[in-house]
């Protein structure tokens, strides 16, 4: 019997209707935003911008610049983390997972927008990485505010005491001071001599506790947006009292982030001084890719450091590309937030080490 159209129209419906359930189940799995520490506003922002149907990497940028203009921590932005000198620099990172494309800025002086100089660095050259002054220059000359005075009243007070305090602790090692803070010179002396020397003459071997759970760095950022695209971007002034000139990992690709579409994104954060020898996040996506879930390729790439420096202090967090997340820690309890379709709101996740 023949049968009539709309039995025609309802069976094929049937026949379909496992298969758009599918789609719209894949569909709901994105977008995901995750962000190293509780920067909440942060992921907010990225999250708001990707919700909306930006693309991933302009939604790294909201969420990073969110956290530049709200000077996350003292860390984020400007006005923290004064150098040697007193003065604030920025370094920023923004990946493309789908081009593989970075832009990124190191120990950029005079302008506040580091994420954003990242991009345009991405965007507008075809250079990888741009530091100190031609950074500054490249961002102003694409129309990004500046030149400006990076300081806050907490960083230059933040350096007078530490001028006070004979310029320690600092990052200089084996050398002895003409004076308190410098010039040095450097010494080629057994430890125990040193040690003398350290408390003697003002030596600087002592290595400064980077960053305490009251001082989380960097701002690392993944997010993969509605078609499933994922983006890195990452942002710090880096760390208190560095010598000028100092390039910390945060504008490394492979170090603080990395991503890639065919599998998944990292974010680091920590001493990057250690971090950066290891590229930890190009690690963990290549341990992703061989197979490994997030949190086990995170625990392996923090385990890789922790072998060689047992005192270095980090952390880093995968997403693979479907968006499950993990994070792996050393040296201090690490936390991390994540907003996902199944979530009202920004949810932090807490690691032990
Ligand atoms: N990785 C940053 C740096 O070394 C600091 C941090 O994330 O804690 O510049």
């Amino acid at each position: 019997m023949a049968r009539s159209y709309p039995s025609i129209i309802l069976s094929t419906l049937l026949l379909f209707l496992p298969l758009l359930t599918g789609v719209e189940a894949e569909a709901k799995k994105f977008p995901v935003v995750v962000s190293t520490w509780p920067f909440i506003e942060a992921v907010r922002a990225a999250w708001r911008a990707v919700d909306n149907g930006s693309s991933a990497v302009d939604a790294v940028v909201e969420g990073c610049s969110a956290c530049e203009q709200l000077r996350c921590d003292g860390t984020v932005g400007p006005g923290g983390s004064p150098n040697e000198k007193g003065e604030t620099m920025l370094d920023a990172l923004v990946m493309d997972g789908v081009t593989m494309e970075v832009g990124a800025v190191a120990a950029m002086r005079y302008v506040k927008d580091g994420i954003r100089a990242a991009r345009l660095v991405m965007k507008h050259s075809q250079h990888t990485l741009l530091a100190g002054e031609g950074a500054s220059a490249f961002a102003i000359s694409m129309g990004l505010p500046g030149p400006m005075n990076l300081s806050s009243p907490e960083s230059v007070n933040k350096w007078s005491d530490w001028k006070e305090n004979r310029c320690q602790p600092n990052f200089r090692k084996n050398v002895v001071p003409a004076n308190d803070c410098g010039p040095y010179k450097p010494i080629d002396v057994s430890r125990e001599v040193l040690t003398e020397y350290s408390c003697e003459m003002g030596t600087a071997e002592y290595r400064l506790p980077l960053v305490g759970p009251h001082s989380h760095d960097t701002i690392s950022m993944a997010v993969i947006d509605k078609m499933g695209h994922i983006a890195v971007g990452t942002s710090t002034n880096g760390a208190t009292f560095k010598i000028p000139g100092r390039v910390g990992d945060g504008p490394i690709a492979g170090s603080s982030a990395y991503a890639d579409d065919e599998v998944g994104g990292c974010g680091a954060t920590g001493d990057g001084d250690i971090m950066m020898r290891f590229l930890p996040c190009y690690q963990v996506v290549e341990s992703m890719r061989q197979g490994m879930k997030p949190e086990k390729a995170a625990k392996d790439a923090v385990s890789r450091i922790a072998r060689k420096f047992p005192d270095f202090v980090g952390a880093v967090v995968a997403v693979d590309k479907n968006g499950s997340h993990a994070g792996a820690c050393h040296g201090w309890t690490f936390q991390y937030s994540v907003q996902s379709p199944d979530m009202d709101d920004v949810q932090v996740f807490t690691v032990l080490p």
